[in-house]
């Protein structure tokens, strides 16, 4: 009787043991085959288009799209620390320079695809295949449609000449898209040339440089000065703006492509690379496949205001608007590569 009972219990036990284990196992394999339908993104881009573009994404191929946001350098160190054991498939970054930045610190990998190769023309994607780019934007100059004739400007370079004195407004230098600006024009007009432009500007400026490129448009719409420096797609976000008194800016304010007959206006790209060791390294470049889809690209520059990178992409309305406009030819990379001389010459001429 007593057998019987230590018998009962055995099988019981085993019983039991085998549905916890044939539990796990079906536990797991449903888990696997999740992990396949994914894809894991860290960001420098906060912009609302983005999101939506992965949630179209996500409904059209089931792929769930996770999305760490962050500083670009931060994600970098980031991605060097966590080495092999990343989670991330795919990093995302607004200028050339950080992009190369990513890529010199060996956090991504070649990527190849035809469909991507047709999307993006070459000039817009790294050279060694280790980014693509996304979108790109100009940083131009602005006016006060009132008291300023577009016949009176001409170049970022005449922006320093005396009928500008005291009449110039532009954001602080510990910016990028600054940083990025001085470091083209070193690239293109040599490191004596930058350093006159930076401190013409300094002499020019109508105030200590203050707030963002929105609030450049703002101070110029407010008398502070009459031109200013700030990147497009802003132009359109301010346009477009819930609020009345931004859209009123918008509207006061001309778009002005600078260096058109020399070197062409100053043209920065945001870009996707793959990680070095990403795990669903499929899914990764579907994504990137279909951000520079027609459709997507169509998407951000209606809704973000940029460029699309795919030329058979329509350009937002206001874009088009603009008209074609010649942009600097310089490799990306380079924007970079003098990012510290750029920081050094704002710092000795004063620039703050
Ligand atoms: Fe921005």
């Amino acid at each position: 009787m007593y057998s019987t009972k230590l018998f009962k219990t055995i099988v019981t036990s085993i019983l039991l043991i085998i549905a916890l284990v044939g539990c796990s196992s079906k536990e797991n394999s449903s888990d696997k085959k999740e992990s396949t339908k994914e894809v894991n993104v860290y960001t420098a881009r906060h912009y609302e288009s983005d999101n939506e573009v992965f949630k179209k994404f996500s409904e059209k191929t089931g792929i769930k799209v996770n999305v760490v946001k962050g500083n670009a350098e931060e994600l970098i160190e980031r991605l060097k620390r966590e080495g092999q054991s990343t989670k991330a498939d795919l990093f995302i970054t607004v200028d050339g320079g950080v992009l190369a930045n990513a890529k010199n610190n060996e956090v991504l990998q070649e990527l190849t695809s035809d469909t991507i190769n047709k999307n993006v023309p070459k000039n817009l994607r790294d050279r060694d295949n280790q980014w693509v780019g996304l979108a790109t934007r100009a940083r131009v100059i602005v006016y006060a449609k009132d008291r300023v004739k577009p016949e009176q400007l001409s170049t970022y370079e005449d922006l320093t000449s005396d009928k500008w004195k005291g009449k110039v407004l532009v954001r602080s230098s510990s910016n990028l898209y600054n940083q990025s600006l001085l470091a083209s024009f070193i690239e293109l007009n040599g490191v004596e040339e930058a350093e006159k432009w930076s401190a013409g500007m300094v002499k020019n400026f109508a105030r200590q440089p203050d707030g963002n490129d929105r609030d450049q448009a703002k101070a110029v719409v407010a008398g502070t000065g009459d031109v200013g420096i700030m990147n497009t797609y802003y132009i359109g976000l301010l346009a477009n703006s819930k609020v009345q008194e931004e859209v009123d800016v918008a509207n006061k304010i001309g778009v002005f492509f600078p260096n058109q007959d020399t070197n062409g206006a100053h043209v920065n790209i945001s870009g996707i690379g793959l990680t070095k060791h990403s795990k669903n390294k499929e899914n990764a470049i579907e994504l990137i496949e279909y951000m520079t889809s027609v459709e997507a690209q169509e998407y951000i520059s209606k809704t973000n205001f940029e460029f699309p990178v795919n030329p058979e992409a329509k350009k937002a309305e206001l874009l088009q608007s603009w008209g074609d406009f010649k942009m600097q030819e310089l490799n990306f990379d380079t924007l970079g590569e003098h990012n510290a001389k750029a920081i050094e010459l704002f710092n000795k001429t004063g620039w703050k």
